[in-house]
């Protein structure tokens, strides 16, 4: 280890990669925005020419990729929702043929921040921990005992898909009612449009609009978020009993309302968690921001501080 590893973002609107220190600090972050309407290819030249920049010519010990899913994991052959020209796209091999001799590691970019969240933000000191992610989807991903719980594909955590209305709206996933259907940004977008919304001439019709709107004291607007918040509180209530949780940290756009949406969202918590333990478990904001993602990517390589890989 030579005081860093390099930490990759895949997102549908922009790719990132930094060098990122032992103790989660970030150095030369470079970002640029991820381009439609090209080949796998292309797209992949547009990271491998971020990277570049970013290592320098120095090679990397390990590299950590948070990416849209879904993907085959281990394996990291990735089809991110938001990307079209990725479709089974061999992310992690790519990376293994440029950087022979580093560790690579690709998973879930919301495994990746709760992760990062567990390690250097809002999930330290926590034995069992739910980091979820709300934007365009609903994501999360699960530390428990200090351990990254991963499942038997990689999608242990997918909290998105918590049915908490069995008659509710249709989801992506094929399904109806789950939480990611009532919760997500454009869901509750669409909802607020519904109720009579008015988004303002000079901002677009979305999530980050809402909250502005929410913010100014738009009652629809407040009345989505309401909704949002609640649907993540019911789902959160089953998730803390099977889990035992202690810890929930909630990040992502649409966390950017604050207190507008964490104030449904443990209303509803404590409306449904009624047993001493669930009870117990606090719901948090997350605490890294915009860099969390490349925070999380690291912190899937990075040593563990227990000892022993996460
Ligand atoms: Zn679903």
């Amino acid at each position: 280890m030579n005081g860093w590893v390099l930490a990759i973002d895949v997102g549908g609107t922009k790719l990132a990669a930094a060098r990122v220190r032992g103790d989660g600090s970030l150095d030369r972050r470079r970002q640029r925005p991820t381009r439609s309407g090209v080949t796998a290819d292309e797209l992949w030249a547009d990271l491998l020419a971020l990277v570049d920049d970013v290592t320098d010519g120095d090679a990397p010990p390990a590299v950590g990729v948070g990416c849209g899913g879904p993907m085959q994991w281990p394996e990291g052959l990735v089809s991110p929702l938001n990307i079209a020209a990725w479709r089974g796209y061999p992310l992690r091999q790519r990376l293994k043929d440029r950087f022979a001799t580093a560790d690579v590691v690709v998973h879930n970019d919301a495994v990746a921040m709760a992760l990062g969240e567990h390690r250097f933000g809002a999930g330290r000191d926590s034995a069992a921990f739910l980091g979820v992610v709300v934007s365009t989807g609903v994501g999360g991903g699960l530390v428990i005992d200090g351990r990254l719980v991963s499942g038997r594909t990689g999608n242990a955590g997918h909290f998105g898909h918590v049915v908490v209305d069995a008659a509710g709206p249709p989801c992506r996933c094929g399904g109806n009612g789950c939480v990611e259907a009532i919760a997500r940004g454009p869901a509750l977008v669409t909802w607020a449009l519904e109720q009579g919304w008015q988004p303002r001439d000079d901002e677009d019709v979305d999530g980050r609009a809402l909250v502005a709107a929410a913010r100014r004291g738009d009652d629809v607007a407040l009345a989505s978020l309401t909704r949002g918040g609640h649907a993540l509180g019911v789902a959160l209530a089953s998730v803390a009993a099977v889990m035992d949780l202690d810890t929930v940290a909630i990040g992502g756009g649409v966390a950017n309302a604050g207190e507008l949406l964490l104030g449904p969202v443990q209303a509803a918590y404590h409306r449904h968690a009624r047993l001493d333990f669930t009870r117990g478990c606090r719901i948090v904001p997350a605490a890294l921001g915009d860099d969390a993602g490349l925070v999380g990517a690291a912190a899937l390589v990075l040593p563990s501080p227990r000892g022993g890989a996460d």
